[in-house]
């Protein structure tokens, strides 16, 4: 049963297809029951905790990583859930190493820093050079002259994570290219209390492997104004970070079958792996936990779509994207089983909405579900209040490339980038009330979305979203 409006009814059946809103009556008393169930429960948060202080952070290759998917997966099968198991994956190993950056002159002055995943290390001893500090690709390039021989910062303010990330991903190509020896990044974030962001970085075949780490961005105003003042700061930098064999690591599955059409699965997607610093749980536990605690829900109210109903905490989503690409090939090429997926990995504050990119048909379907979840939504310059288009994530990208309807579980996350990939990424910085309100609306989501007689459409995103 479809709820059509006056002017798709004069249309005709035709047009009316083309445009499908979903009757939300008859699943009114079930998304009720799992808002109130949700909204009364703190395991959500209880279990993100867990997971951060008994586990800590979760870098791919890592033993703790690995205890953290043994834990998960024996409370799945606790929790009920079916399907429960690892996917084997097999994941790069990239170990930090003891690691310093020192200030030597014009000042001797120890700096806050963190090597950028990837990096190769210095030699014993450590590199130590005059620095250039440059504010741009272009700035370097103009001053390419000065570059070799030295340390080369990237001092660059942060506009967008998109924009300013080039800089940490690519400067070690681009100082190399110049014949620096080293380079450092201004860490990519908004706000800092003298925090270091690490995360990765990449090399170029035929470019020098220089070592590559993050410095915080009081530490990079210093340097620059010692630059501007005449004088020519020199860095010390020793970093013991290599990359080791890959390792096996698992994408954790737990779900529901659905009752009349298993093999159409709604994709509940987080990723369990992090940096190696802080406790990982703004990025990404807290989402996994939302995408768990989801599909608990459903289970534990007894409730079992037409559809299968499954979280997937993806391994090796910050270095490499390993998890998704052997999940992408575990359900085929066109993945035409996937009605739709949703992410969380943006921190999970309070929920503001969720961003979608799908075909038109397929975003009015979804968009449709709005008044379900619009109570639990608030305002935030983040992102727009309730379904809009644009969305997706890393980890469910391979996915919506073959066509799935792909969504952001959106959050309050003006801050999320003061901690994104840094040491105050703890567990602190969430609380039970905003998580508990996320699996609220993934649930009501995933509910909706696989009860539905009419299956989400696949096909590629209209022009309209992203
Ligand atoms: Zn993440």
């Amino acid at each position: 049963m479809r709820f059509l409006s006056l002017a798709l009814l004069v249309a005709g059946p035709l047009v009316a297809a083309a445009q499908p809103a979903v009757d939300l009556e008859p699943y009114r008393p079930a998304v009720e029951r799992i808002q109130t169930a949700a909204l009364a429960d703190s395991a959500a948060y209880e279990r993100m905790a867990y997971i951060g202080d008994v586990f800590g952070h979760r870098l791919s290759g890592s033993a703790s990583l690995e205890a953290a998917i043994d834990w998960i997966l024996d409370e799945m099968r606790a929790d009920g859930l079916e399907g429960v198991r690892g996917m084997p994956v097999m994941v790069p190993t990239w170990v930090r190493g003891e690691e310093s950056a020192e200030l030597v002159a014009p000042v001797s002055r120890p700096l806050v820093m963190l090597g950028l995943g990837g990096s190769v290390g210095t030699p014993a001893g450590g590199i130590t050079a005059d620095v250039l500090v440059v504010g741009s690709f272009d700035e370097l390039a103009s001053r390419a002259a000065e570059a070799a021989g030295r340390i080369v910062l990237f001092d660059v303010p942060f506009t967008t994570y998109g924009e300013t990330v080039r800089y940490r991903s690519s400067g070690a190509v681009e100082a190399a290219r110049a014949g620096a020896v080293a380079a450092l990044v201004r860490s990519v974030g908004d706000y800092s209390l003298r925090t270091p962001h690490t995360g990765t970085m990449r090399y170029e075949d035929g470019v020098a492997r220089i070592p590559a780490a993050a410095i915080t961005s009081e530490d990079a105003a210093l340097l620059r104004r010692m630059q501007e003042r005449g004088a020519t700061p020199s860095v010390r930098l020793s970093m013991g970070a290599r990359t080791e064999p890959d390792a096996l690591s698992r994408n954790v599955v737990g779900e529901i079958r659905g009752r009349e059409r298993p093999e159409e699965v709604v994709l509940l997607a987080c990723h369990l792996d992090s940096w190696d610093v802080g406790q990982g749980v703004v990025d990404d536990a807290g989402g996994c936990v939302v995408a768990w605690e989801s599909v608990r829900l459903l289970h534990r109210l007894g409730l079992r779509p037409r559809r299968t109903v499954r979280a997937v905490l993806f391994t090796n989503e910050e270095n490499g994207l390993r998890g998704a690409t052997v999940y992408r090939d575990s359900v085929g090429a066109d993945a035409s089983n996937h009605v739709f997926a949703i992410e969380s990995d943006g921190g999970a504050f309070a929920p503001v909405g969720v961003g979608v990119t799908a075909t038109d048909e397929a975003f009015e379907m979804i968009r449709s579900i709005e008044p379900l979840i619009m109570p639990h939504l608030v305002e935030s310059r983040a992102a727009g209040r309730g379904i809009t288009r644009g969305g997706g994530g890393a980890d469910i990208g391979p996915l919506m490339e073959a066509g799935v309807a792909g969504a952001h579980l959106n959050t309050d996350a003006v801050r999320y980038f003061w901690v994104h990939h840094s040491p105050a990424d703890t567990v602190d910085k969430l609380n039970p009330g905003d998580m508990a309100k996320n699996v609220a609306v993934m649930a009501t989501m995933a509910y909706v979305l696989a009860e539905i007689p009419e299956r989400v459409p696949a096909g590629p995103s209209s022009p309209g979203s992203e």
